[in-house]
């Protein structure tokens, strides 16, 4: 498996990291101060074709793939986070779902806005009583002639506020608790559909999170995606790829956090020497450094797969576990090096501290992630010594 990079995504990794230290880092500090989502950030990564990543030239993509993907997100998280989740979601769960899934009618209308970036896709699958578990979603769906009758509410949704394109889930069948479950994509001029509730969060401040509300919410019975039924696998299917796209945000979280001690270990000198130089700091820098490979290597391989068009659901889940939990090992330790002053708004430590914890939680919790590579390797082991 090729784990080092060529050279066009040595180029692409430069274009990205230069947008992000240059541009992307000119602001963050006071979008998330501010909890201020940035339209022109999300204008400009269109601009370069990282809105439309893995979305073929015909559709106005780029098509360089997941791997490229997980290069920009690494960068950008390194900056800014926040800003990260909506180019995430929008690539790995939104575009990717409207391109396997859309009827030609739906990706000719779509993807091309999608692709530019001035089209941004959301996810929307969780329920008050609906979280990890899918299946339990409640809202429903009606066919009336031409259309479907929506009615429920969505929360926690990224970007919802900001959305051109809606990916939803909602109930086409009360008696098929996961086959009753349909995909639509919804825009938000429908007649029907509103926001609600924006949270007030802990971290990932400039990114918006917020409740759809469908109230007999109109829906064109040609904007479904798939059939009606497939929504849980079309829900579930796309996360190997939205899991692999948390994993290098959280990566770009590990590699921020530890850029930051090292450099203030380097100027902060207490007891007559620098802070690097104590042996106890020398210890912290080679368990981060560590980790931080680790991390690579398993959200490398998994990106590498997904772009092989290999089954890759394990190795996803395995990426997005490791690396969340050590984004937030790092972060910790990174501002610990800093001392007091990694504490206060003054240091992009404290806003990374804060924006690594969700990664353990969203599109499937840590202890789901341990479900699914249980799963996988039990099944692996039946296999191979059956009973
Ligand atoms: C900032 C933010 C952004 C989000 N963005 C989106 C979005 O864009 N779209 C969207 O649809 N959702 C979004 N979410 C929702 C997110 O995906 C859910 O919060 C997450 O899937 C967990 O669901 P839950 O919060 O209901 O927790 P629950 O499912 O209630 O879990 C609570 C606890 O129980 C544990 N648990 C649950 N089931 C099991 C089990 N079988 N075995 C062991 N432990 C278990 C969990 O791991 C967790 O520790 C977002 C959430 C946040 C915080």
């Amino acid at each position: 498996m090729q784990l080092r990079l060529s050279e066009e995504e040595r180029m692409i990794q430069k274009t990205i990291r230069d947008f992000a230290r240059k541009d992307l880092a000119a602001v963050a500090d006071q979008a998330n101060l501010d909890a201020v989502f940035q339209d022109e950030i999300y204008r400009k990564l269109g601009e370069l074709g990282f809105m439309g990543v893995t979305v073929p030239e015909e559709y106005g993509g780029v098509d360089l793939g997941t791997f490229c993907l997980t290069l920009a997100l690494e960068e950008i998280s390194m900056v800014c986070p926040a800003t990260a989740i909506a180019v995430s979601v929008h690539n790995e769960l939104a575009n990717s779902i409207v391109l396997r899934y859309g009827s030609d009618a739906v990706k000719n209308k779509f993807l091309p806005a999608m692709a530019s970036g001035r089209s941004i896709g959301v996810y929307a699958i969780t329920e008050t009583e609906a979280g990890s578990d899918v299946s339990a979603i409640r809202m429903s769906a009606v066919r009336e002639g031409d259309e479907y009758i929506l009615n429920g509410n969505k929360i926690f949704i990224s970007t919802g506020d900001k959305a051109g394109v809606i990916i939803v889930v909602a109930r086409t069948n009360a008696d098929d608790r996961t086959g009753g479950l349909t995909a639509f994509l919804v825009e938000p001029n429908f007649p029907g559909f509103s926001i609600g509730k924006t949270e007030h969060k802990m971290g990932m401040k400039a990114s918006t999170t917020v409740e759809l509300v469908f109230e007999d919410c109109r829906v064109p019975a040609g904007n479904v995606l798939g059939s009606p039924g497939m929504g849980m696998k079309i829900a579930l299917g796309a996360l190997d790829g939205g899991r692999i796209g948390i994993a290098s945000q959280a990566l770009g979280i590990a590699q921020g956090a530890m850029d930051s001690a090292v450099l203030f270990a380097r100027e902060r000198s207490q007891f007559g020497q620098r802070i690097i130089d104590f042996q106890g700091t020398k210890w912290k820098i080679a368990d981060m450094a560590v980790k931080l490979d680790a991390a690579r290597l398993l959200v490398y391989r998994a990106a590498r797969m997904k772009d092989a068009g290999e089954q890759c659901s394990k190795e996803a889940s395995m990426a997005k576990l490791y690396a969340t939990r050590i984004a937030n090992e790092i972060a910790y330790e990174s501002m610990q090096i800093h001392g007091g002053v990694g504490y206060t708004e003054e240091f992009r430590i404290e806003r990374l501290f804060r924006d690594a914890r969700v990664t353990e939680i969203y599109e499937g919790t840590s202890e789901i992630q341990r479900l699914v590579i249980a799963k996988k390797v039990i099944e692996e082991y039946e296999q191979a010594y059956p009973s």
